[in-house]
């Protein structure tokens, strides 16, 4: 079994960059052949002998009139819901906003296993920086750098370990 890692979260949080890591192996040239799947966004991934996929959501993005669900793109929610894992991902910079929290809400109803990933930690110190987003209720949060590739290891073993 191949499990599917879909990366969530708000725009500029570093999905894409978490993506372009977690599919860096030969692998991810697969996606690009027709046949397979011609969306961008789909990836595959090899760590320790361990094949996953991954995709990568648009994410969602903000508009004050509308709710949560209105917000995020078919694609997301289509994505959700075929997802083995969901990698939500927060900026670890910028700290938690309201849209995290909508988010984290949303995905939690989903019902789907979850990890949640602070990102741009580089220099930052790791506790500080989980402790910050526990309140999220999304479970212990792992603190990475998807630029330059601290503690997505770790995040793809954590993701993988349930499969
Ligand atoms: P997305 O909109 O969530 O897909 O985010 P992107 O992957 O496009 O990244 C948004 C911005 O955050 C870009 O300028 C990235 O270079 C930057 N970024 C991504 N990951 C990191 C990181 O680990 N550390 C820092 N400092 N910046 C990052
Ligand atoms: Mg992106």
């Amino acid at each position: 079994m191949k499990p599917t890692l879909v990366i969530v979260g708000r725009p500029n949080v570093g999905k894409s960059t978490l993506f372009n890591r977690l599919t860096r192996t030969r692998d991810a040239l697969v996606a690009d052949q027709p046949g397979l799947t011609r969306d961008r966004h789909y990836g595959h991934g090899r760590v320790g002998g361990r094949d996953y996929l991954v995709v990568d959501t648009g994410g969602f993005e903000p508009s004050a009139k509308s709710g949560i669900v209105h917000e995020m793109a078919r694609q997301a929610e289509a994505a959700i819901a075929e997802a083995d894992m969901l990698l939500f991902v927060v900026d670890g910079r910028s700290g938690l906003t309201p849209q995290d929290r909508s988010i984290a809400d949303r995905l939690r109803r989903s019902g789907r296993p979850l990890l949640l990933v602070v990102n741009k930690a580089e220099g930052m110190n790791r506790p500080v920086v989980a402790a910050e987003f526990h309140e999220l209720g999304c479970g212990a949060p792992l603190v990475i750098s998807a630029a330059h590739g601290d503690g997505v290891r770790e995040l793809v073993e954590e993701a993988l370990a349930p499969f």
